[in-house]
């Protein structure tokens, strides 16, 4: 695996209250302000914050663990999302 594969889902964008990091994109109700809630896309996803880029904050952060241990924190926060989504 070289890259996180992000389905799509939209669902950590939607959630943005569940950290503080990201209060500043909280458009009020835990959805990120660049959040199209039509297309469940980013609307600035070429240009969005680094801490939106899972494989750029492996780098900056998290890299004193393996990509694939980093890769399965995020996946299980993804399923967590999902489930909660259900
Ligand atoms: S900037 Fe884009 S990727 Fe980041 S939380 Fe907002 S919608 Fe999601």
């Amino acid at each position: 695996m070289d890259h996180f594969f992000c389905d799509q889902c939209g669902l950590c964008c939607q959630n943005l209250h569940l950290s503080d990091q990201y209060s500043d994109l909280d458009s009020g109700d835990g959805t990120c302000m660049h959040f199209d809630r039509q297309s469940k896309l980013c609307k600035i996803y070429e240009t969005r914050p680094e801490k939106c880029q899972v494989d750029h904050m492996y780098s900056l952060f998290f890299s004193y663990m393996t990509k694939d241990e980093y890769y399965q924190l995020n996946y299980e926060a993804c399923q967590l999302l999902k489930n909660q989504a259900k």
